[in-house]
């Protein structure tokens, strides 16, 4: 699965922020994603646990994860739904020219840390 890179780039981003923002310790990282990118949770916190022990100052930090629909909206009558599986048809008028709206997220929405 991809979660394990997804982490790395991740923590690579937060070491970044932590040196901006002088903190000595990070104790939280909350992330966005976007269901369309069928990342799994419990994966994600698995990697995070296991690849923040190569980051001074990650020691106590867990990982939050805030997961967002995928919104579609239809081309032909600009019907909007939510989809669960990755079929993109409008349930209106069976059209498969849609677009995606959201659930392509993937980023660090905030940090917790000490200084
Ligand atoms: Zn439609």
């Amino acid at each position: 699965m991809h979660e394990g890179a997804i982490i790395h780039s991740l923590l690579e981003i937060a070491k970044d922020i932590k040196v901006k923002e002088n903190l000595k310790e990070i104790t939280e990282v909350k992330i966005v994603v976007g269901k369309f990118h069928q990342i799994v949770e419990e994966v994600m916190i698995t990697n995070f646990k296991y690849m923040k022990i190569d980051y001074e100052g990650f020691e106590n930090a867990v990982l939050t994860m805030t997961e967002k629909d995928v919104n579609v909206r239809c081309k032909d009558c600009r019907h909007e739904f939510t989809i669960d599986e990755p079929i993109f048809m409008c349930p209106k008028c069976n059209s498969f020219e849609t677009e995606l709206i959201s659930g392509k997220e993937l980023y660090i929405e905030t940090m917790e840390g000490i200084q």
